[in-house]
């Protein structure tokens, strides 16, 4: 499988989040993907290929032109006003204060953030748009150069991403880019597979109204988990878009076995629905000792998730989501494409 590194994923290192009520170390940080880089090597994987630059185009076919704007530019914006830390929201226009948006730094921070945890720093933007770059020429070779998958090994995550919102550690979606790209490259119908322990809430959202692209995601309850306000199992798509959006949300505990009955589901879903191509935008937090979530999936259990993936018999985009047990993460990762791999052949 050919594998595409983010060379610019270091550049987002962000100086702290919320969490139970206390300013810690981000949980998204770049030991994450230093730490795969050296699982990937030990299983004498050594081949990372840099990313082609196709531009703005598919990041504007997806996102709004003025969020995407706001990106780029807050940073050095925030820091000239004086703010000595990184761009954090603190108020948000919520029903009732009614003169927001306007042009006021936090305002407008915090009519684009939907969560506290995801500060943008000098190379936030350079990180995200590189990232950008690594999906797409993760799916170009998939789409157009014949690879039969392709692993995208690059940070800041991107499935909690609105087409105007960032949050969650997401500020690009990167599997919403890939599967408009994906599109608007000859792809009749395109899968979104969200196998990450969170709720695929910016790509349900930026889909939901379409049939074109069909968005499934297994994942933590959200009655109990982030993002708490979408991924519910009743949300299954509006218009033309009903009944081409999946969740199914599961118990905090959850293992392999409940795991592999919800993909049973999608599975179904997915090989009635006939696509041209999947997108998984893979996390590994569903791992049993992840600090923010509650599954309980071993390191054995990825190589089942990768063959279980791999039966799906499409050609595969996978984009790197979540996953915050840095230790075992690599080779958590790993043994999804390796069991894809085995799967496959
Ligand atoms: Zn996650």
């Amino acid at each position: 499988m050919r594998i595409y590194l983010n060379s610019d994923y270091a550049m987002h290192n962000a100086s702290g989040e919320m969490h139970q009520g206390k300013l810690v170390d981000c949980f998204e940080n770049p030991s994450r993907l230093d730490n795969i880089i050296t699982a990937f090597k030990a299983n004498g994987v050594s081949e990372f290929n840099s990313a082609e630059d196709f531009g703005m185009q598919a990041i504007l076919a997806v996102h709004d032109a003025d969020y995407v704007d706001f990106l780029q530019s807050i940073y050095p914006k925030w820091r000239a006003a004086g703010n000595t830390g990184d761009v954090i929201p603190y108020i948000w226009p919520v029903p009732g204060l009614k003169r927001a948006p306007h042009q006021n730094l936090n305002a407008q921070v915090g009519r684009y953030a939907f969560s506290s945890d995801s500060p943008i720093m000098q190379g936030t933007w350079q990180a995200t748009y590189s990232g950008v770059q690594t999906a797409l020429s993760s799916l170009k070779a998939v789409q157009q150069q014949g690879q039969n998958a392709a692993f995208c090994l690059s940070r800041p995550p991107g499935h909690h991403a609105h087409k105007a919102n960032y949050g969650g550690y997401c500020f690009l979606n990167n599997a919403a880019i890939c599967a408009q790209a994906a599109r608007d490259n000859g792809a009749a119908k395109v899968c979104v597979l969200d196998v990450d322990f969170h709720h695929g809430n910016g790509t349900q959202d930026i889909f939901y109204q379409r049939n074109d692209v069909l968005t499934l995601s297994i994942h933590g309850d959200p009655a109990h988990n982030f993002p708490y306000y979408l991924g519910f199992a009743d949300e299954i798509g509006e218009g033309s878009g009903e009944g081409f959006n999946l969740n199914l949300p599961l118990a905090d505990g959850t293992d392999m076995l409940q795991w592999t009955q919800a993909l049973q589901l999608a599975a179904k879903k997915i090989q009635d629905y006939a696509p041209d191509i999947l997108i998984v935008p893979l996390g590994v937090d569903t791992f049993a000792l992840d600090p923010i979530s509650t599954f309980t999936l071993t390191t054995e259990d990825y190589l089942t998730m990768g063959a279980l993936i791999a039966d799906l018999n499409l050609p595969c985009v996978f984009l790197m989501e979540g996953g915050y047990d840095v230790g075992p993460i690599g080779q958590n990762v790993y043994n999804v494409l390796r069991g894809f791999e085995d799967g496959a052949n």
